[in-house]
């Protein structure tokens, strides 16, 4: 990958859900945007204007209708069924909306699994698994099921399993949706970390306040990306967020 090489480019993406014309909604409409090493990108904007969709193209969950989407250079359209699954697991850290986990295994077993599938050793995997739930708070439940955890626990085992390994993209929807303003402010820390030490990501929220933790805001609307915003922007979004 050369210097200057975006981890995540899309290009013209459209996706257009429903197979007859009737029931066709355009989710996405011609969205450019690249994510460099480094940038932490924050997706806002009003319910069903298409960031679950954005995310879903970005991280490979599915193809876009038109236009390209590349990671770290990979065009993933490109791409047979197993490369991409390779991609998926080596390259993206998902955080879903509903977390996902699996409800069969405890908590570090949940983290592990990404890389337990990629051929690291089980031992090494669980280790790492435990380094990533220590920096997320939750070693202490690392052998709870996710039925037992509440659903702030649950999130943020679902975005340690995000982080593990060096993936280069993060991808997450919503991670702070359950979590109280305190532990959600040390989740975005994290993430910020992450990105300071060369990482991607980008994050849908609905809180400007933690918006403000980017370096940069992208707006959707109906599917279009309106509006993108700068650091400086985003810290006026800081200060209108405290003032709430
Ligand atoms: P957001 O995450 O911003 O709320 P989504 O990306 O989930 O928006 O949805 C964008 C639009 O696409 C909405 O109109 C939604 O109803 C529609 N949509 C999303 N997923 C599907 C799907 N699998 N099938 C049909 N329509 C969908
Ligand atoms: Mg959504």
């Amino acid at each position: 990958m050369t210097q200057d090489q975006a981890v995540l480019r899309l290009d013209r993406v459209s996706r257009v859900y429903g197979r007859s014309s009737a029931a066709e909604v355009c989710a996405l409409r011609e969205v450019d945007l690249a994510v460099h090493a480094g940038e932490f990108v924050a997706v806002m904007g009003p319910s069903g204007s298409g960031k679950s969709t954005l995310l879903t193209m970005a991280g490979g969950l599915d193809s876009p209708s038109s236009g390209r989407v590349l990671v770290e250079g990979r065009e993933l359209g490109g791409l047979s069924r197993r490369r991409l699954a390779e991609v998926r697991r080596r390259s993206v850290g998902y955080v879903f909306q509903d977390y996902n986990l699996i409800p069969a295994l405890t908590a570090v077993e949940n983290v592990a699994l990404p890389r337990e599938l990629d051929g690291t050793g089980s031992r090494t995997a669980r280790r790492e698994a435990m380094a990533a739930l220590e920096e997320l708070g939750m070693a202490e439940l690392a052998d709870r099921f996710p039925d037992d955890m509440s659903g702030g626990q649950q999130q943020r085992v679902a975005i340690a399993r995000a982080l593990i390994g060096d993936r280069r993209l993060v991808l997450a929807d919503e991670p702070t949706g359950a979590l109280d303003s305190n532990t959600g402010e040390a989740v975005l820390a994290v993430l910020r970390a992450r990105c300071d030490a060369g990482a991607a990501a980008m994050m849908v929220t609905h809180e400007a306040r933690h918006a403000a933790w980017a370096d940069r805001v992208v707006f959707l609307r109906d599917g279009r990306l309106v509006d993108e915003t700068g650091r400086a922007e985003a810290e006026t979004l800081l200060a209108a967020g405290a003032e709430q």
